[in-house]
């Protein structure tokens, strides 16, 4: 039986205060549910504090991106090194990070291949835009994307995949249930034939895209969703602790 994640995704969004004020606010909430694994990602420059205001918590930290090297002259990366002892998770190949620094494939497989070596959890983030969308294509991208993101990745048991349509991302137009679902069992069927069927069961598969606590019911009721990626609605604490709530009793 896989647990349910609920992670947050905060961005380029809170200062260090306002990273801390969030997380004191979340922690007294999401530390009473024990049937969700919760998770936040904020931005670098926060997360040691962070990680700091939550010792001793049940809610995890991961950063939002990582760079494959473990050091040396990459002006503005980070390292796993760095994120080694502070992250448990790391998100890779957003599709803010696709679209707007140019990220694809083969650095997306080796970022994932480093972050498995460093026991770093990835979670890697594919899918379609909207143009992909309407033309009928998310099974050839998204395969596409799945393929050229493992193409380096040995080890398959950590991975967790979160399926976000770009045009769902922060626009408030949620795919349905059904239609995620679809995409999703189609992604753990491609994660049997790349790794093996006890992976593609055992590993979580999340829907991501203007997920709120009032769709929430919708994605984590069906078979192969295993829980969200959430963006905007993370940095309200009152509407992520309420997806992790609902995600938590519909999973009873
Ligand atoms: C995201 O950026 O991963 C995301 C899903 O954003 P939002 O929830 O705001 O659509």
């Amino acid at each position: 039986m896989r647990q349910p994640l609920i992670a947050g995704n905060w961005k380029m969004n809170t200062t260090k205060d306002e990273a801390i004020a969030l997380v004191k606010e979340l922690r007294p909430e999401l530390d009473i549910i024990n049937n969700t694994e919760k998770l936040v990602c904020p931005p670098f420059i926060s997360l040691v504090a962070v990680r700091e205001a939550l010792v001793g918590s049940t809610v995890k930290v991961g950063a939002q991106n990582m760079y494959f090297e473990e050091k040396g002259a990459y002006t503005g990366e980070i390292s796993p090194l760095m994120l080694t002892g502070i992250c448990e998770y790391v998100i890779i190949g957003h599709s803010e990070r696709r679209q707007y620094f140019r990220e694809a494939g083969e650095t997306i497989s080796k970022k994932i291949a480093a972050a498995i070596r460093h026991n770093i959890r990835p979670i890697l983030c594919v899918g379609e835009n909207l143009g992909e969308y309407e033309a009928g294509q998310t099974r050839e991208v998204v395969s596409d994307q799945l393929k050229s993101s493992l193409s380096g990745v040995e080890k398959g048991d950590t991975l967790t995949i979160a399926y976000e349509p770009v045009w769902a991302i922060g626009t408030g137009k949620a795919a349905t249930g059904k239609q995620a679902n679809e995409t999703i069992h189609l992604i753990r069927t491609f994660i049997a034939g790349r790794f093996t069927s006890r992976i593609a069961d055992n590993i979580r598969i999340l829907y991501g895209g203007s997920v709120t606590a009032s769709n929430i019911a919708e994605f984590v009721a069906q078979p192969d969703i295993d829980g969200a990626l959430v963006g905007g609605a993370s940095l309200k604490a009152k509407e992520f602790t309420g997806i992790v709530k609902v995600t938590s009793q519909t999973r009873k």
